[in-house]
C-alpha cells in the first residue's frame, strides 16, 4: 500500500510552497488509494514553537488536505512531532556508531568557513574533513573546550537514482558534500538522520518535496543502506518563485495564509495553485478531491514556477 507524507517544519506560517507540497502529496498518495502520514517535522524547537505548529494542523484541516496518521488522528508510529522522537534518532546514531562510520567534529562555523571547500550548487560548502584524522588524545582535549558535533564518514561512491519526477540524479558523497552532520553540538539531531529513521519507521514508500531537497537524496539513500532500511520513491518538484524570481520563505507575507485566508476560499486557493502547477488549466475553485482526476506528475513543470503578481483577479 502506496504511504505519503506531509512533514512540514513549523517556522511560521504555512506558505503556497508549503501548500503545493502538501496537495502534491495527498493527490500522488490518494491517486493510488494510499494513505497520508503528517509528522510535524520540530526539531529545532528554539524556531518551531508548538503553537506554530497547531497553527499549521489547522491550516491543513481548513484546505481540506486529510491525513490518516499524525496529530488529531493518533496512529501506530506515535509520537508524530520529531521533538519527541529522540530516543529513536538515538538508536539510529548508535547502530552507525557500531559501524564506526562516526566522528566528532569541532569546526566553529567560522572554521568551516575558512577551510574554503568547494561548494556545490547549491551553495553549500563540501566538508573539507578537517576533524577526520584526529587522534582520541586530541578530540578528548578539543571536547574539553566546547562540545562537538557529530559526522557521518562518507565513501569515494556515486549514490544515483530515478526521481519519481525530475528523472536521473547522481552525487558523488566524497566529491560533492564531505562527511555530513547526524547531531549538532548543541545536542539537536540533523535533518538527514530524522527524516530517514522517521519515513522508514512509519512506513512511507513515497517522499514528495522540494526541488531544494534533491541533492539531500544520496546522503539520505547513504543513510537508509548503512541502517538497513529500505528507501522509498522520491517525487521533487520545481520550487514557487516570488514574482520577482527570488525563492517563497515563510517571511513572504502575501503568500503565507495570514493574509490568503481572509481573501479567498480554499477551493479558490486550491484550484489556482493546480493550475499554477500545470494540471488544472482552468483554475477554477476545487477541492483536493476534485482535483484526483486531472492530476497526473507529466502535468506538472520541472522547471522553477514564478507566481504571477496577483495571484487572484
Ligand atoms: N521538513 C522539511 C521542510 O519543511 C521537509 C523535509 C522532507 O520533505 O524531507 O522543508
Amino acid at each position: 500500500m502506496t504511504v505519503g507524507r506531509f512533514a512540514p517544519s513549523p517556522s511560521g506560517r504555512i506558505h503556497l510552497g508549503n501548500i503545493l507540497c502538501c496537495l502534491l502529496a495527498w493527490l500522488s498518495a490518494r491517486q493510488k488509494g494510499g494513505n497520508i502520514v503528517l509528522r510535524i517535522e520540530d526539531l529545532d524547537s528554539a524556531r518551531c514553537p508548538r503553537r506554530y505548529a497547531d497553527q499549521m494542523i489547522e491550516d491543513l484541516l481548513w484546505l481540506g488536505l486529510d491525513w490518516d496518521h499524525g496529530p488529531k488522528v493518533s496512529g501506530p508510529d506515535e509520537p508524530y512531532f520529531q521533538s519527541q522522537r529522540t530516543g529513536i534518532y538515538q538508536a539510529a546514531l548508535d547502530q552507525l556508531e557500531a559501524l564506526e562510520l562516526v566522528y566528532p567534529c569541532f569546526c566553529t562555523r567560522a572554521e568551516l568557513h575558512a577551510a574554503s571547500a568547494p561548494h556545490r550548487e547549491d551553495g553549500q560548502a563540501v566538508y573539507a574533513g578537517t576533524c577526520r584524522q584526529l587522534t582520541p588524545a586530541q578530540q578528548a582535549e578539543r571536547a574539553r573546550l566546547r562540545p562537538p558535533a557529530l559526522r557521518l564518514r562518507v565513501t569515494d561512491r556515486e549514490f544515483p537514482f530515478i526521481d519519481g519526477h525530475m528523472g536521473y540524479y547522481v552525487e558523488n558523497l566524497e566529491r560533492d558534500c564531505g562527511d555530513f552532520l547526524l547531531r549538532r553540538s548543541d545536542g539537536k539531531f540533523a535533518y538527514q538522520l530524522a527524516v530517514v529513521v522517521d519515513d522508514a519507521a512509519m512506513g512511507v514508500t513515497e517522499v514528495v518535496r522540494g526541488a531544494d531537497l534533491l541533492s539531500s537524496t544520496p546522503r539520505q539513500l547513504y543513510l537508509y543502506q548503512l541502517l538497513g532500511l529500505t528507501p522509498p520513491t522520491f517525487f521533487h518538484f520545481p520550487l514557487l518563485l516570488s514574482p520577482d524570481g527570488r525563492r517563497l520563505s515563510k517571511r513572504d507575507a502575501d503568500a503565507g495564509l495570514d493574509s490568503l485566508r481572509g481573501q479567498v476560499t480554499a477551493e479558490a486557493l486550491l484550484g489556482r495553485l493546480a493550475q499554477l502547477a500545470g494540471f488544472h488549466p482552468s483554475g477554477a475553485p476545487s477541492t483536493a478531491e476534485g482535483l484526483l482526476e486531472e492530476f497526473s506528475w507529466e502535468k506538472v513543470p520541472r522547471e522553477d514556477i514564478r507566481l504571477p503578481a496577483r495571484l487572484f483577479a
